[in-house]
């Protein structure tokens, strides 16, 4: 199976990351599309970063009924900070059945010759990059491993549904209802 992996803090995660995600399962060869939720870092502050247990409880909440949509927690158990083509490693070798891809967005394939042996990814890995309005996606967008694609696109990003919860405005139709509820029972931010 094809299989894309799409990388976040999901802190929490929103209709934006849902709307990609749902893209990328369906209308590409993409098979299923697992949502890598990244831990925490021991090294850096926790400041307004959710314990993972509850990011992670979010997306498989807000996937759950979607058979193409995986929550994967793969990353808390490698060590810290995890760097992208160590996680694809470690994957390759778990999952040997399965062919792995990555999904970032515009903004992200244009710093991605700054990660850790982006070569390596790049020789190893297709890379299938929705574009985002406002962000260049440099010179790596003609790769022959990336692969360009428009979705629909939702101008959000965890950081606006904090501050909307920290300043008592309400997060409906920003987040799934599941989502929603987890939050207000929880009061995580
Ligand atoms: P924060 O505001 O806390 O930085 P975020 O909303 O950007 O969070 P991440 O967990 O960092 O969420 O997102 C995971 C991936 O999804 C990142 O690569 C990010 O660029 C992308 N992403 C985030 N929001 C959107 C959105 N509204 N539409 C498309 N992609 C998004």
């Amino acid at each position: 199976m094809k299989i894309g992996l799409f990388f976040g803090s999901f802190n929490p995660i929103h209709v934006g990351h849902l709307i990609i995600a749902n893209y990328m399962a369906t209308q590409t060869d993409l098979q299923q599309v697992w949502l890598v939720v990244s831990p925490q870092n021991p090294l850096k502050p926790k400041n307004t970063l959710a314990r993972d247990r509850d990011r992670l409880n979010m997306v498989q909440a807000a996937i759950d009924d979607n058979p193409k949509l995986k929550a994967s927690n793969i990353e808390f158990d490698l060590p810290k900070p995890s760097y992208t083509i160590d996680t694809l490693t470690y994957l390759a070798e778990k999952y040997p059945q399965h062919e792995f891809a990555l999904i970032m967005g515009g903004d992200n394939i244009a710093t991605l010759h700054k990660w850790k042996n982006y070569e390596l990814i790049l020789r190893g890995y297709d890379i299938y990059v929705y574009r985002r309005p406002n962000y260049d996606l440099g010179e790596l967008a003609t790769h022959p491993r990336v692969k360009l694609f428009d979705a629909p696109l939702m101008d959000i990003s965890a950081t606006y549904i904090r501050n909307c919860l920290q300043n008592g405005k309400p997060i409906q139709y920003l987040v799934p209802d599941v989502v929603l509820n987890y939050l207000s029972e929880a009061k995580i931010y």
